[in-house]
């Protein structure tokens, strides 16, 4: 057999590309009424033979199909038999050696993904799937990062024993805490949360959960092994192929039904093994090798794919085709985008964008990678450098924003804004403009910032994520002499700055209820005890959810923080920082004109002293505060003698136009009101 460099240096000859470029998409199995073709890329095979199986695992095929070779390095069969339910795999010889191997194209799989299965997609639709549909897309994009096991494992959540740790979990509505009957869980909870997005953490086939194994295996899952079908352990029977596809598909139309969009987890940088069907029936097509022939690793997982090569892109593109098509999901979250190329990434979204309209599916990822990696040709990573050469839709997570609110990330006793480091201030101004500033034509003193992004469009807001510790956690870390009072004040804190940032809102599921992994960093494979959601402590903990609830809710009517156009960041005014202190005035005027508060004075106090704030005129509400985050449905004014208490956010908001009243308020000028009515549209061109 030819070495790895051997086979780059042949793949990346005009000969190879001239001959084995496969244009059509019907690569994998087809299965329907009028017959099932089955086609496998594999340009340097010797022989294909088609093994066929009544079982998804174990026994003996029961026929061995040579199948043909077509052009562009295609092998097929035909059989004028709808053959759902039929099991498969491959046998390809190359140079004299033997290798069995799955379809990296397939659909389904039988138990832990080692033999493909045939399917009929149609046969898989749970009732009513035709008329499934996203809910309308909102002013605000709000999203939960969700395991599909922690979600329902934990007894507490009162889900029905056999659904629990399943996709089926999602299905059952009215849940409440050990089946009491009066505290939501799962999704009624989720629902008065008011997250808009759920995003699901890995949920196609992963390699490292035993799905015949005990319920209380564990793993997050970024280790794909089918990247086209779903993971069988949260299934109620792996064992047949058919089944974790249709119950996958009820979790995402009950989630729709109840007004989520939902987001999938994707990680098309590396597989599980090197020893992947990618691997099998293409040796080295689809891995990065360096020149020296070593194996790339940006993935520090053992194995980075190639995204730049012709017919790898075109397999990742197809495999994000597949999942909205035929799953209707609506967007999606890379792992280590930085890993994939800038091009594939602008062509996912192009070709999203021609199918569902410009944005309507939602596009982000990590741009950063793990270490270096051995990209090929011209090709430019999807790295935060080069958020630039992304399209405006293209999002990435900000970890200059979190790692500013509550520290560094990765430096685990290192404070952040909220917690006592200083020299912050600039950082969480920019966190607010979502680090727009220069790029959007600000020339103010902020303009000297070394990210810039195009738009708040490309920035995902977020302070906690499955990696890392939790927020509650990092608090308890860097302030070990806090009592809990200050750590639940700190992460009030935390939750209002993030939300009055423009970016787009992104939280772990649990920050809302002070979700501890015990200082656990990365808990992809400790228990599931440990990793499940406590339904009991979101209602210990209720008191900050509903600080959540009043922040989201209040978010979703504040359109200058919404606002994700390139020119958001000119919203953005009379920005005054000192030791511990920012504060910052919002042009919030809506496009429609009628919004409720015209102007908004955000104030984010770090310090352990109250701090007095300065309003110039009358006129303004108090709409949250270190405490009360629904003071805005209450509709107070304050009086002109303001303080922010210690380590909280204060948000005012200033009325559009009729005359004020109560305590401290004195009718705005004319002038200035006519001035107001103007639209932020109008005002801004
Ligand atoms: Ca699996």
């Amino acid at each position: 057999m030819k070495t790895a460099l051997e086979w780059k240096k042949y793949y990346s000859s005009p000969e190879f590309r001239e001959r084995y470029i496969y244009d059509e998409n019907d690569l994998g199995v087809t299965c329907t009424d009028s017959g099932t073709s089955f086609k496998l890329w594999s340009p340097s095979a010797d022989s294909v033979t088609l093994n066929l199986y009544h079982e998804g695992s174990g026994g003996e095929a029961y026929i061995h199909i040579p199948m043909e070779k077509e052009d562009k390095g295609v092998w097929s069969w035909l059989s004028g038999e709808n053959m759902h339910g039929v099991y498969y795999d491959y046998s390809l010889s190359f140079e004299g050696e033997s290798v069995c191997s799955a379809d990296p194209y397939a659909y389904a799989c039988g138990i832990n993904g080692r033999r493909s299965m045939a399917v009929d997609l149609k046969k898989t639709d749970p009732e009513g799937w035709k008329n499934d549909r996203a809910p309308e897309k909102g002013t605000e994009q709000i999203i939960y990062e969700l395991h599909v096991k922690e979600f329902s494992w934990d007894p507490s959540g009162g889900f029905p024993e056999p659904y629990r740790g399943k996709y089926k979990a999602f299905t059952c509505q009215d849940t409440t805490l050990f089946g009491d009957g009066i505290h939501p869980t799962g999704m009624r909870y989720m629902k008065e949360l008011g997250v808009t997005h759920v995003q699901i953490m890995p949920a196609y086939d992963y390699g490292s959960v035993n799905e015949g194994g005990k319920d209380t295996e564990f793993n997050w899952g970024y280790d794909p092994v089918n990247y086209n079908v779903p993971e069988g352990s949260y299934s109620t029977d792996p064992e047949h192929g058919e089944v974790r596809i249709r119950e996958m598909k009820e979790m995402i139309q009950a989630l729709h039904s109840q007004g989520f969009r939902v987001i999938m987890d994707v990680v098309y940088n590396h597989t599980y093994s090197l020893d992947s069907w990618f691997q099998r029936t293409a040796p080295w097509y689809f891995y990065r090798v360096f020149d020296d022939g070593r194996i790339s690793n940006g993935s520090a997982c053992g194995n980075d794919v190639a995204s730049e090569r012709e017919m790898c892109a075109k397999y990742i593109l197809e495999s994000v085709l597949y999942w909205t098509e035929e799953y209707h999901i609506d967007g999606f979250r890379f792992d280590l985008m930085g890993l994939l190329d800038v091009n594939l990434m602008n062509r996912i979204r192009r070709e999203l964008d021609a199918r569902y309209g410009k944005g309507e599916k939602i596009l982000f990822g990590e741009p950063w990678a793990a270490a270096e990696t051995a990209m090929e040709g011209n090709a430019v990573p999807a790295l935060k450098k080069n958020i630039m050469l992304l399209d405006e839709n293209i999002g990435m997570f900000c970890d200059d924003t979190r790692d500013a609110v509550k520290g560094s990330a990765l430096k685990i006793k290192r404070p952040g804004f909220i917690n006592g480091a200083s020299g912050k201030e600039n950082d969480i101004v920019q966190s607010a403009r979502a680090w727009c500033a220069t790029s959007c034509g600000s020339t103010d003193e902020d303009s000297d910032s070394v990210t810039t992004v195009k738009a708040p469009s490309q920035v995902i807001t977020y302070v906690s994520a499955h990696d890392n510790q939790t927020l509650w956690d990092k608090l308890a870390e860097t302030l070990p002499e806090a009592d809990e009072a200050e750590r639940m004040r700190l992460n009030r804190m935390a939750a209002a700055i993030y939300m009055t940032c423009q970016g787009s809102l992104f939280f772990l599921s649990g920050e809302e209820f002070a979700r501890t992994k015990n200082g656990l960093e990365d808990s992809f494979n400790a228990p599931i005890a440990l990793n499940r959601l406590d339904w009991k402590q979101a209602w210990e903990n209720q008191s900050l959810v509903e600080y959540y609830k009043g922040l989201i809710a209040l978010r979703t009517r504040l359109p200058g923080l919404c606002d994700k156009s390139a020119r958001a960041s000119k919203r953005i005014s009379n920005v005054e920082t000192s030791e511990g202190l920012v504060s910052f005035e919002v042009d919030n005027r809506s496009e429609t004109g009628c919004q409720k508060w015209n102007r908004l004075k955000i104030v984010y106090n770090g310090t352990r002293e109250y701090r007095r704030v300065e309003v110039k005129e009358n006129g303004w509400m108090i709409l949250c505060d270190g405490e009360d985050s629904r003071l805005w449905a209450s509709a107070k004014y304050a009086g002109k003698d303001l303080q922010a208490e210690p380590q909280s956010v204060l948000i005012l908001g200033r009325l559009a136009e009729q005359s004020v009243g109560g305590t401290g308020g004195v009718a705005a000028g004319v002038t200035e009101e006519t001035a107001e009515k103007e639209t932020w549209e109008k005002q801004a061109v």
